[in-house]
């Protein structure tokens, strides 16, 4: 099935892989005539649902980030996939998937590496390239960054971004800002992640350049709480851990509502994203009998996520992962705090002022300074961060704290050191972020997927693609019945009148006018609109929907209005 799609996908212009004239390189696809709109289409239904309907902003930020920001993140260290090389034809594969494809093992990825070593030796897994033996051979941390050079000479090193997240994390000093530093408040962005795949597969599946559409919602993990009234009744279909753990475990069908109330989703802000990403794809017409949300198995979250629920879809029998809602935490706020030199806090006001105890210092200088010479000034700040951290140790006749690697003691009497009450209006916090993390190219493939469809029409078989009308490439397919007697000058002057009001048409007179149906049947067009002898009479024209093949006489004052309802679904066909 996937096949015949990712054919279709050629010869109609959805997508191809790139640099085909030079044998291509694997992981690098283009979205053809068809496909680059289609991927439009898919992401601004993302931005109307996720960004518009919640109030969110979107950024635009560089793909490309100096190496600080991914020591911080965790991701040069740990964004690794496991590895194994074939000893024989030198293949690289990834070594879980090599486990989960030919054994009846799940979500091997959560196994450390010496287990998974073991499973290949166990199951006497082979190379699928040269049938050449892998047990034994090393399984290792393959990290997925690109790496490149910022500036000409040695330069500065630098890495193509792996997700969109860290482009919003790392400006979050000055979002809050625009926030006017108070929370919550969401940053979304739609662009390219790359990454280095061991092995790219299944088309734009997997791929090295990927485009995300991510939300990032900072949060008071205290304060905040989510609208879940707006989405308790959306039904879901989750796939819990303990379900997945249990021998015969089953997916539970429930409610936003009830999946809180039981507890099944233990974030709320989690749940109300899950509720708000199923709404979303059902809406770009994904089968709702293909989906489901299955949560993260203890070993498989990301190494900053507290829980995370991956929205999946089936394609060929297999789920596939089309995106992460995740709650994050403070992990990434807080780390860019520590490696950076700006401040990644919010100031969360107490609604009355506390009196609270507060530990000070005052060094005695005169004696500081001659004694520790230029190490005085960090001395301070030393002493100062150990009051507030443990008061207990000023209890004693002396102090030790380290300051640029060396340790020194002070005797307490030259610390100043006191508790005193103060009044605090507020305290400084790190937001929690909650984040729906989408692959757009995912979402795409399994649309096609999902929507691709064979049926019967005058004796012969016709290929669909039964796209959502908001999200076809083109919405009409406007035709002469013939280019004669003025049909084809008044069907050309109904396409350029659609097209300058916003719509995407395409204009076919050739060949038998079954034929130009199947072409747009074939790339998902919803509607067709035939000017025929009757019409010239009359100024009307019939109108055909892709997938009843029902049509419809209507005049060609009121097209417009009818096409846009349409689309829009205000509408249905039916009822014309
Ligand atoms: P996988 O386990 O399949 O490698 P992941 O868990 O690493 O995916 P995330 O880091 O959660 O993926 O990224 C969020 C989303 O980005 C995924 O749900 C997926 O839709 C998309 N994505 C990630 N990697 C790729 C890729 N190589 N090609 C296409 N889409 C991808």
């Amino acid at each position: 099935m996937s096949d015949e799609l990712v054919e279709l996908a050629k010869r109609r212009g959805f997508f191809f892989q790139a640099a085909e004239p030079y044998g291509g390189v694997s992981g690098f696809y283009v979205y053809g005539p068809q496909g680059a709109t289609l991927k439009r289409n898919i992401e601004d239904s993302w931005r109307d649902r996720f960004q518009v309907e919640e109030g969110h902003r979107e950024i635009d930020a560089p793909t490309i980030m100096p190496e600080p920001v991914f020591e911080a993140s965790g991701h040069l260290d740990t964004f690794d996939d496991m590895l194994v090389e074939c000893p024989e034809c030198g293949e690289s594969h990834r070594a879980d998937h090599l486990i989960e494809d030919n054994t009846g093992i799940e979500d091997a990825e959560s196994f450390p590496l010496d287990e998974v070593g073991d499973l290949i030796a166990d199951h006497d897994l082979h190379c699928p390239n040269c049938d050449t033996p892998l047990a034994g051979e090393p399984v290792e941390d393959f990290n997925l960054m690109f790496e490149t050079d910022i500036g000409p000479g040695s330069g500065q090193p630098g890495y193509l971004r792996p997700e969109t997240a860290q482009g919003i994390f790392v400006e979050f000093p000055r979002l809050k800002e625009y926030a006017r530093n108070s929370l919550p408040f969401g940053t979304t962005q739609i662009g390219k992640a790359y990454r280095n795949e061991i092995s790219p597969r299944k088309s734009i599946v997997r791929v090295r350049e990927l485009t995300q559409a991510e939300l990032e919602h900072f949060i008071d993990p205290e304060e905040d709480e989510p609208p879940i009234e707006r989405v308790e009744d959306v039904e879901v279909r989750l796939y819990p851990t303990p379900e997945q753990n249990a021998d015969e475990g089953e997916y539970i069908v429930t409610t936003i509502g009830e999946a809180v109330e039981e507890g099944i989703i233990a974030s709320d802000w989690v749940a109300y994203y899950v509720g708000v990403a199923q709404e979303w794809y059902e809406r770009i017409g994904i089968d709702m009998n293909r989906f489901r949300f299955r949560q993260h198995l203890a070993g498989e979250r990301s190494h900053y996520a507290s829980d995370c629920w991956d929205a999946e879809g089936e394609i060929d029998g297999d789920w596939v992962e089309l995106a992460g809602i995740s709650d994050r935490s403070d992990y990434d706020l807080s780390k860019h705090g520590e490696y950076s030199d700006d401040d990644f806090t919010v100031f969360r006001q107490y609604d009355e002022p506390k009196v609270v105890e507060r530990a000070t210092v005052e060094p005695d200088m005169s004696y500081l300074g001659p004694e520790f010479g230029g190490a005085a000034g960090d001395i301070t700040d030393a002493l100062q961060t150990l009051a507030e951290r443990d008061r207990s140790a000023f209890d004693g006749d002396e102090v030790t704290v380290e300051a640029d690697g060396e340790s020194y003691t002070i005797p307490i009497e030259k610390t100043g050191f006191s508790v005193d009450e103060v009044k605090e209006s507020g305290e400084h916090i790190t937001p929690h972020v909650i984040e729906p993390s989408i692959g757009v190219d995912r979402a795409l493939y399994t649309v096609l997927v999902h929507s691709y469809e064979q049926d019967d029409v005058e004796d012969e078989t016709r290929t669909r693609l039964a796209l959502e009308p908001e999200l076809a490439p083109t919405t009409v397919g406007v035709f002469p019945l013939m280019d004669k007697d003025g049909m084809g000058e008044t069907a050309r002057d109904i396409a350029a009148d659609l097209r300058a009001n916003g719509f995407d048409v395409t204009y076919d007179d050739s060949g038998n006018i079954g034929r130009r149906y199947r072409r747009q049947d074939e790339v998902g067009t919803p509607f067709c609109v035939t000017v025929d002898y009757e019409g010239l009479e009359d100024d009307t024209v019939t109108l055909r929907e892709r997938d009843s093949t029902e049509q419809v006489r209507v005049a060609v004052s009121d097209l417009d209005d009818i096409l846009a309802d349409l689309r829009s679904g205000d509408r249905a066909f039916s009822n014309l």
